[in-house]
Protein backbone atom coordinates (compact mmCIF):
# COMPACT_ATOMS: atom_id res chain seq x y z
CA UNK A 1 0.00 0.00 0.00
CA UNK A 2 1.07 3.85 -0.57
CA UNK A 3 0.31 6.49 1.78
CA UNK A 4 0.87 9.71 0.65
CA UNK A 5 0.43 13.02 3.25
CA UNK A 6 -2.55 15.16 0.66
CA UNK A 7 -3.13 18.10 3.38
CA UNK A 8 -0.81 19.21 6.04
CA UNK A 9 -1.92 21.86 8.81
CA UNK A 10 -1.09 24.51 6.94
CA UNK A 11 -3.45 23.47 4.31
CA UNK A 12 -6.01 23.00 7.26
CA UNK A 13 -6.25 26.48 8.15
CA UNK A 14 -6.12 27.73 4.86
CA UNK A 15 -9.50 25.86 4.41
CA UNK A 16 -10.78 26.49 7.59
CA UNK A 17 -10.14 29.75 6.72
CA UNK A 18 -11.62 30.11 3.34
CA UNK A 19 -14.80 28.24 3.94
CA UNK A 20 -15.41 30.31 7.04
CA UNK A 21 -15.33 33.28 4.24
CA UNK A 22 -17.70 31.40 1.98
CA UNK A 23 -19.90 30.46 4.55
CA UNK A 24 -20.33 34.79 5.56
CA UNK A 25 -20.12 35.83 2.00
CA UNK A 26 -23.30 33.43 1.01
CA UNK A 27 -25.47 34.21 3.76
CA UNK A 28 -24.09 37.87 4.06
CA UNK A 29 -23.15 37.70 7.45
CA UNK A 30 -23.78 34.90 10.08
CA UNK A 31 -27.40 35.60 11.17
CA UNK A 32 -29.56 32.44 11.96
CA UNK A 33 -26.77 29.85 11.17
CA UNK A 34 -25.96 26.94 13.37
CA UNK A 35 -23.16 23.90 12.82
CA UNK A 36 -23.83 20.74 13.20
CA UNK A 37 -20.92 18.49 12.81
CA UNK A 38 -21.26 14.25 12.37
CA UNK A 39 -19.09 12.67 14.85
CA UNK A 40 -16.07 11.99 15.45
CA UNK A 41 -14.18 14.25 13.23
CA UNK A 42 -16.85 16.28 11.57
CA UNK A 43 -17.64 17.73 15.40
CA UNK A 44 -14.06 19.18 15.70
CA UNK A 45 -14.30 20.79 12.46
CA UNK A 46 -17.41 22.19 12.89
CA UNK A 47 -16.11 23.48 16.16
CA UNK A 48 -12.95 24.94 14.19
CA UNK A 49 -15.09 26.90 11.88
CA UNK A 50 -17.28 28.50 14.65
CA UNK A 51 -14.19 29.68 16.21
CA UNK A 52 -12.83 31.18 13.11
CA UNK A 53 -16.00 32.57 11.86
CA UNK A 54 -16.01 34.14 15.72
CA UNK A 55 -13.04 35.63 14.80
CA UNK A 56 -14.15 36.86 11.75
CA UNK A 57 -17.40 38.11 12.76
CA UNK A 58 -17.38 38.56 16.26
CA UNK A 59 -20.42 36.55 16.16
CA UNK A 60 -20.13 32.67 18.31
CA UNK A 61 -22.55 30.21 15.94
CA UNK A 62 -24.25 27.45 18.20
CA UNK A 63 -22.63 24.35 17.26
CA UNK A 64 -24.23 20.52 17.59
CA UNK A 65 -23.43 17.25 16.82
CA UNK A 66 -24.92 14.01 15.19
CA UNK A 67 -24.01 10.62 16.04
CA UNK A 68 -23.08 8.10 13.88
CA UNK A 69 -24.21 4.37 14.07
CA UNK A 70 -21.12 2.32 15.20
CA UNK A 71 -20.85 0.16 12.35
CA UNK A 72 -21.09 3.11 9.90
CA UNK A 73 -18.76 5.08 12.15
CA UNK A 74 -16.17 2.38 10.99
CA UNK A 75 -16.66 3.39 7.58
CA UNK A 76 -14.87 0.54 6.12
CA UNK A 77 -17.75 -1.98 6.80
CA UNK A 78 -20.37 0.09 4.81
CA UNK A 79 -23.73 -0.97 6.11
CA UNK A 80 -26.10 0.51 3.43
CA UNK A 81 -28.56 2.45 5.89
CA UNK A 82 -25.93 4.07 8.46
CA UNK A 83 -28.39 5.51 11.05
CA UNK A 84 -27.48 9.25 12.41
CA UNK A 85 -29.03 10.81 15.76
CA UNK A 86 -28.72 13.98 17.30
CA UNK A 87 -26.25 13.41 20.14
CA UNK A 88 -25.90 17.09 21.64
CA UNK A 89 -27.91 19.76 19.57
CA UNK A 90 -28.37 22.42 22.16
CA UNK A 91 -30.52 25.13 20.53
CA UNK A 92 -33.45 24.96 18.18
CA UNK A 93 -33.34 24.14 14.86
CA UNK A 94 -36.60 25.60 13.90
CA UNK A 95 -35.93 28.02 11.14
CA UNK A 96 -32.58 28.18 11.50
CA UNK A 97 -30.05 27.19 8.33
CA UNK A 98 -27.84 24.81 9.34
CA UNK A 99 -24.40 23.62 7.72
CA UNK A 100 -23.77 19.66 8.75
CA UNK A 101 -19.92 19.51 8.90
CA UNK A 102 -18.45 16.38 8.09
CA UNK A 103 -14.72 15.19 7.24
CA UNK A 104 -15.04 13.14 4.24
CA UNK A 105 -17.97 12.57 1.73
CA UNK A 106 -18.00 8.87 -0.33
CA UNK A 107 -21.56 7.71 -1.04
CA UNK A 108 -23.61 10.09 0.62
CA UNK A 109 -25.52 7.94 2.53
CA UNK A 110 -24.20 9.34 6.13
CA UNK A 111 -25.29 12.76 4.93
CA UNK A 112 -28.61 11.49 3.79
CA UNK A 113 -29.22 9.85 7.45
CA UNK A 114 -28.33 13.18 9.09
CA UNK A 115 -30.28 15.48 7.01
CA UNK A 116 -33.54 12.72 8.22
CA UNK A 117 -32.29 12.92 11.45
CA UNK A 118 -32.62 16.57 11.69
CA UNK A 119 -36.36 16.63 9.79
CA UNK A 120 -37.37 14.71 12.57
CA UNK A 121 -36.02 16.82 15.16
CA UNK A 122 -37.41 19.96 13.80
CA UNK A 123 -37.75 22.75 11.20
CA UNK A 124 -34.17 23.83 9.60
CA UNK A 125 -35.25 26.30 7.05
CA UNK A 126 -32.29 25.53 5.16
CA UNK A 127 -29.94 22.75 5.19
CA UNK A 128 -26.25 22.98 3.75
CA UNK A 129 -22.86 20.91 3.78
CA UNK A 130 -19.42 21.51 4.65
CA UNK A 131 -16.65 19.03 3.73
CA UNK A 132 -13.11 18.62 3.83
CA UNK A 133 -12.56 15.93 1.90
CA UNK A 134 -14.56 14.66 -1.16
CA UNK A 135 -13.71 10.98 -2.14
CA UNK A 136 -16.08 11.01 -4.83
CA UNK A 137 -18.34 7.57 -5.59
CA UNK A 138 -21.79 9.02 -4.71
CA UNK A 139 -24.39 6.83 -4.63
CA UNK A 140 -26.74 9.70 -3.98
CA UNK A 141 -27.75 12.95 -5.42
CA UNK A 142 -25.67 14.70 -2.69
CA UNK A 143 -23.11 17.29 -3.46
CA UNK A 144 -21.06 19.80 -0.92
CA UNK A 145 -21.90 23.32 -0.50
CA UNK A 146 -18.49 23.94 0.90
CA UNK A 147 -15.45 21.28 0.49
CA UNK A 148 -11.79 21.20 1.35
CA UNK A 149 -10.60 19.56 -1.61
CA UNK A 150 -11.38 16.55 -3.80
CA UNK A 151 -9.32 13.59 -3.76
CA UNK A 152 -9.09 11.09 -6.71
CA UNK A 153 -9.96 7.69 -5.06
CA UNK A 154 -10.63 3.93 -5.97
CA UNK A 155 -13.70 2.62 -4.00
CA UNK A 156 -11.23 0.81 -1.84
CA UNK A 157 -8.43 3.15 -1.04
CA UNK A 158 -8.63 5.12 2.24
CA UNK A 159 -8.48 8.58 3.54
CA UNK A 160 -7.40 9.16 6.76
CA UNK A 161 -8.00 12.73 8.48
CA UNK A 162 -6.29 13.19 11.44
CA UNK A 163 -7.72 16.11 13.31
CA UNK A 164 -5.15 17.98 16.18
CA UNK A 165 -7.52 17.56 18.91
CA UNK A 166 -7.78 13.23 18.79
CA UNK A 167 -4.72 12.67 16.59
CA UNK A 168 -2.05 15.21 17.63
CA UNK A 169 -1.96 16.54 14.42
CA UNK A 170 -3.85 18.20 11.38
CA UNK A 171 -3.15 16.27 8.54
CA UNK A 172 -4.60 13.34 5.77
CA UNK A 173 -3.30 11.09 3.75
CA UNK A 174 -4.55 8.84 1.32
CA UNK A 175 -3.85 5.51 1.24
CA UNK A 176 -3.83 3.81 -2.31
CA UNK A 177 -4.67 -0.14 -1.98
P1 LIG B 1 -20.66 8.01 3.06
O1 LIG B 1 -21.82 7.85 3.98
O2 LIG B 1 -20.74 9.27 2.23
O3 LIG B 1 -20.42 6.80 2.23
O4 LIG B 1 -19.37 8.12 3.96
C1 LIG B 1 -19.14 9.27 4.70
C2 LIG B 1 -18.95 8.95 6.15
O5 LIG B 1 -18.09 7.85 6.30
C3 LIG B 1 -18.31 10.12 6.84
O6 LIG B 1 -18.86 10.27 8.14
C4 LIG B 1 -16.85 9.78 6.88
O7 LIG B 1 -16.30 10.13 8.12
C5 LIG B 1 -16.80 8.28 6.66
N1 LIG B 1 -15.91 7.94 5.53
C6 LIG B 1 -16.23 7.46 4.33
N2 LIG B 1 -15.15 7.22 3.58
C7 LIG B 1 -14.11 7.57 4.34
C8 LIG B 1 -12.68 7.58 4.13
O8 LIG B 1 -12.12 7.21 3.09
N3 LIG B 1 -11.94 8.02 5.18
C9 LIG B 1 -12.50 8.45 6.35
N4 LIG B 1 -11.67 8.91 7.30
N5 LIG B 1 -13.81 8.47 6.58
C10 LIG B 1 -14.60 8.03 5.58
MG1 LIG C 1 -17.23 9.96 10.09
Amino acid sequence: TKKKSILNDQDYKRIITRIAYEIIEKHKGVKNLALVGIQTRGDFLAKRLAEQIAAIEGTTLPVGSMDINMYRDDWTKISHQPTVRPSNIPFSVDDKEIILVDDVLFTGRTVRAAMEALMDFGRPSRIELAILVDRGHRELPIQADYQGIFADTESDDMIHVHVLEQDNEDCVYRELK
